[in-house]
């Protein structure tokens, strides 16, 4: 038996520490005292467009539905654990998009929103991964998004427009070792633009080619691999789980990550490892409660097969963060002495689908009566007459006043209806400017204490490895005048 910590075991490290006692901590030796160049390898987690709030409400939503509370609140009161926030402004807006946000930790330069490692003058910026990838390291990208979306890509791609993903899928050949996540129909043949077979590309370089959870649980170790589960994102968690199919031919977020360490694992001169649970943002661009809950604990998951992995170990780094807030949920005091809050937070519980699915369910539906009765069959929830008269105008096309334009949609309405019952309270339907969370533990943890700016994430980390590069940037002002050759991408269309 290995130094592996079961989670009882964890908890009462922590436990422990909060009680002053004498306690052996992470890892055999002493990580945090570690010199530059001495962290072999990284393990970077975002949970995208996690807003501030997210994770006590998940932990208290995990007691709810599966009678324990998230793996990550347990590391925040491990007294290893460093604790700080990212400042993620990109350079045209205080609000970032993905793209931008996952450029400046990938090449450690702010950007224009909706643009992968590209300065707004067109100067192409190298990325993380083929820096760490030249000093012989290996490289992998986990995510439940397309594999080519923002936050995978921001680590290892150079595209100017970042929904040019066809482009993207290339760039990560001989790059990246190991691929898991969606966005077949950027391989595939019959789905790209170009016709190409980005499949077989890969495979005559010695890529594995997995498409089934069978594969990504139980094949045998590849050197390389590429594994594309769905056709775009992979479904939410909220679907997945009530779907004898999902469940049987997707893997979960926990179980790609525990493939991507155990191929990475032992690699002789380490690895850089970027874990993305990107659907908490969708489902928050949605004002979808229960689908952020979901997945959020699926993405605790993963981060509790991470720490597996980093407390066995005193060479390894564990990032835990988000790339920015979106719609910011609260949970409302709801009722007198906010006696109703819990309850009400208590009826996710009865999600069965997430609000990808539902909108489709409802536009099926011809009444108020219909809507209703759909809502309270899918959410467990009763809405009133007036709430469904609303909706069913909606659906037609016709929605209500709502002076927050940002929620002047299905979702926006429907977000807004379900917080009088759920107690989710929604400020918009976007990205946000708060900071964001970082747990760090391992080996070089203590770079990420206190406020750390998005772009020093990058030149950290090179410095933790030993490496070092040094990419152009630009200040806003020298920016400005290349304000118009931004992409123009619909704001709500950006995830
Ligand atoms: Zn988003």
């Amino acid at each position: 038996m290995n130094a592996r910590y079961t989670r009882r075991e964890i908890l009462r490290l922590g436990m422990a520490g909060a009680t002053g006692l004498a306690l052996s901590r992470l890892a055999p030796a002493h990580p945090q005292t570690r010199s530059a160049g001495r962290v072999k390898n990284i393990i970077f987690m975002v949970s995208d467009g996690m807003s501030a709030g997210v994770p006590s409400l998940a932990d208290e939503f995990g007691k709810v539905v599966r009678g324990k509370g998230s793996f990550w609140y347990q590391l925040l009161q491990n007294p290893d654990a460093t604790l700080g926030f990212f400042d993620m402004a990109s350079l045209n807006s205080l609000v970032t998009d993905s793209a931008s946000a996952s450029s400046s930790w990938g090449s450690g330069s702010r950007i224009f929103n909706g643009q992968i490692n590209v300065l707004p003058d067109g100067t192409r910026l190298t990325p993380i991964a083929p820096i760490v990838k030249q000093a012989g390291k290996k490289v992998g990208l986990v995510t439940t998004t397309r594999i080519t979306h923002a936050t995978p890509a921001g680590f290892a791609a150079v595209q100017p427009r970042r929904d040019d993903e066809d482009d993207i899928a290339p760039q990560y050949l001989n790059v990246v070792d190991v691929l898991m996540g969606g966005g077949l129909r950027h391989y595939a043949p019959n789905r790209r633009r170009d016709g190409k077979d980005l499949i077989k590309t890969y495979q005559d370089a010695g890529y594995a080619y997995w498409n089934t959870r069978d594969q990504a649980i139980s094949s045998a170790r590849p050197e390389k691999v590429l594994g594309l589960f769905y056709d775009s994102h992979v479904p939410y968690t909220v679907d997945h789980i009530h779907s004898d199919e999902l469940k049987r031919t997707v893997p979960t977020l926990a179980e790609m990550t525990r493939k991507a360490l155990e191929i990475l694992g032992d690699a002789p001169n380490g690895f850089l490892l970027q874990v993305e649970g990107g659907r908490v943002d969708h489902a928050a661009h949605a004002n979808d409660a229960a689908g952020i809950m979901w997945d959020q604990l699926a993405f605790d998951d993963a981060v509790e097969v991470a720490f597996e992995f980093v407390s066995r170990r005193d060479d390894t780094l564990l990032i835990i963060t988000s790339d920015h807030g979106n719609s910011n949920p609260g949970l409302n005091g709801m009722g007198g002495e906010y006696e109703a809050s819990n309850k009400a937070m208590a009826l996710l519980q009865h999600a069965k689908c997430s609000f990808e699915e539902l909108p489709n369910k409802l536009r099926n539906a011809g009444s108020a009566d219909e809507v209703r009765d759909i809502l309270k069959a899918q959410l467990g929830i009763e809405i009133n007459g007036e709430e469904a008269n609303a909706l069913a105008g909606a659906i037609k096309g016709n929605l209500p006043p709502i002076w927050n334009r940002q929620h002047r949609n299905l979702q926006g309405l429907l977000g807004q209806i379900l917080s009088n019952y759920n107690g989710y309270g929604w400020v918009g339907t976007s990205h946000t400017a708060d900071y964001t969370w970082i747990t760090a533990l391992g080996a070089g943890r203590e770079e990420f204490h206190g406020l750390v700016r998005n772009t020093d994430a990058f030149y950290k980390m090179l410095k933790l490895f030993g490496l070092s590069h040094k990419n152009p940037s630009m200040t806003p002002d020298e920016a400005r005048k290349f304000i118009s050759r931004a992409p123009r991408i619909r704001t709500e269309d950006w995830a």
